[in-house]
């Protein structure tokens, strides 16, 4: 069967905000983005529920309603959106090279990727259930809406310690439950979580499930050392186990660090030139909608002015092979 093979100017690789957002901008420079979308698309915000920062929202917004407005919006501006997954890429030269699983290959003279990162979870059923319904992997979106609320998070790492700390705004209570004796967060850290009155430590437990029928009530916690299984009464779940860059397909193509984030250098550029990275999966630090989105438009100002710098020495035609 003869393998479909499409130019364009710019692919962006991920619809979440950091990939929708650098479509918008792609779009409007009249670049005709192809945004690989992913599959499922939308990125993490298609698994929220209320999205109460993301500026110009003073109501607020389901996350999946959000990004619903911003393709329509990269759409209006003529990015064009292909629902499947990137299984294989060639940076080695240009056009770059872009293969998805059932829609072709699609050569590009620059790519922007913005494939994001997953929050790492327990793989209980429980939790799976009740996922925006108080358990949430991120305490900087839901903190608020567990005001007065005793708490449990699950981690012993920078993340877990910091999300208890912030949590304390609101909760009554906060148990950090971490599977082994020794946290593996940074000193001062554990030391200011250690110092909060409002958090208490369950260590050398593990949480096998979350109570609850429409929202949480409550952790099972079974300790290592003992055996002993107890319920912990808790009107929500903090799962801060770390994150999983959707990087894999990149390796070997492009630099990563060692957690397996894309390595950038001048906010966007990654180890290829005319190759650029937005959103989580280039940024550990602040993992927001709106920090993602922030990039995605740098990495399209940033594209545009590279390919106006290094114009491709061939002309733009869809074609098949
Ligand atoms: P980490 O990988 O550092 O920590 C993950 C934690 O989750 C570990 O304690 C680990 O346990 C635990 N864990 C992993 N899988 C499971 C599981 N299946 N069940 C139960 N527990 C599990 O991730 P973080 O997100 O905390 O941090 C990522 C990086 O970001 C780090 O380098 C960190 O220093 C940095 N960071 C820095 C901050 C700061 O300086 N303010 C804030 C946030 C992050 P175990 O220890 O047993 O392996």
């Amino acid at each position: 069967m003869s393998e479909s093979v499409r130019s364009a100017r710019v692919v962006i690789i991920g619809s979440g905000a950091a990939g929708l957002t650098a479509a918008l901008y792609a779009g409007r420079a009249e670049l005709a983005p192809v945004v690989i979308s992913g599959v499922p698309a939308g990125g993490q915000l298609i698994i929220t529920t209320e999205v109460e920062n993301f500026p110009g929202f003073p109501e607020g917004i389901q996350g999946p309603e959000l990004i619903d407005r911003m393709r329509r919006q990269a759409a209006r501006f003529g990015a064009e959106f292909v629902d499947d997954n990137v299984t294989r890429v060639d940076f080695s030269g240009r056009p770059f090279r872009v293969e998805t699983g059932s829609q072709g290959v699609f050569e590009a003279d620059a790519v922007i990727i913005a494939t994001g990162a997953n929050a790492r979870w327990l793989d209980l059923p429980s939790e799976k259930r009740l996922q925006g319904h108080g358990v949430s992997a991120c305490a900087t979106c839901d903190g608020f809406f567990f005001k007065g609320k005793a708490l449990a998070v699950v981690g012993g790492g920078d993340t877990a310690m910091e999300e208890a700390l912030f949590l304390t705004n609101f909760a009554t209570h906060v148990t950090i439950v971490h599977r082994r004796n020794a946290l593996r967060a940074s000193p001062i850290m554990q030391q200011r979580a250690r110092e909060n009155p409002k958090i208490s430590f369950l260590l050398d437990s593990e949480v096998v499930e979350v109570l609850g029928r429409e929202t949480v009530e409550g952790v099972r916690v079974r300790n290592h050392r003992t055996g002993a299984v107890s319920d912990l009464a808790v009107g929500g779940l903090f799962v801060a186990i770390g994150h999983v860059p959707a990087t894999e397909v990149f390796r070997g193509a492009l630099e990563l660090e060692s957690a397996g984030y894309l390595r950038v250098h001048d906010h966007t550029r990654t180890s290829v030139e005319g190759v650029f990275a937005a959103g989580d999966v280039q940024d550990h630090r602040y993992r927001q909608a709106v920090t993602a989105a922030g990039t995605g438009c740098a990495a399209a100002i940033d594209a545009e002015r590279w390919l106006a710098e290094h114009p491709p020495a061939r002309s733009v035609v869809a074609r098949a092979t």
